[in-house]
């Protein structure tokens, strides 16, 4: 395969799609999604056989950018799920920034954001509502599951 682009990332991620279409189809028994699958497995074969290295090497370069992204943002949720127990999260009110606050005690607590300095009055966040916290956290992240 001398002067042909060869296997990356994207192509693998291709592979895998083309795959669950395939498992789909045969759990959905639908003949749509059964050709269906062949899209992206002939992508993949084209950009093995391509040889516009550098296009096929930005094309994978974009993909990764976009992937580590989605990575991230779940690896957040996850460490942010973790932490319900011990922080409550609250957003900045002038910059939309998430900040993070010790749950314990009781009456009010001023909260400063470090990116904007905004000083925010709020509640003092403590066990009660973790449950409330966990429903809402759900409602934001399950939307990311059927991404
Ligand atoms: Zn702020």
């Amino acid at each position: 395969m001398t002067g042909r682009y060869g296997v990356d990332q994207l192509s693998w991620a291709l592979l895998v799609i083309s795959i669950l279409i395939s498992i789909l189809s045969r759990i959905l028994d639908s003949q749509v999604l059964a050709m269906l699958y062949i899209i992206p497995l002939g992508i993949v074969l084209y950009r093995m056989f391509s040889k516009d290295i550098s296009k096929r090497y930005q094309e994978n370069i974009k993909f990764l950018n976009k992937w580590n992204s989605i990575k991230r943002k779940i690896n957040n949720r996850i460490q942010r799920i973790k932490g319900l127990k011990y922080y409550k999260y609250y957003k900045c009110s002038n910059c939309k920034q998430t900040l993070r606050v010790p749950r314990g005690g009781k009456g009010k607590i001023s909260i400063t954001c470090p990116k904007c300095q905004t000083v925010m009055i709020k509640k003092n966040p403590n066990a009660k509502d973790k449950f409330l916290c966990i429903f809402f956290l759900l409602c934001y992240f399950l939307p990311y599951l059927f991404y």
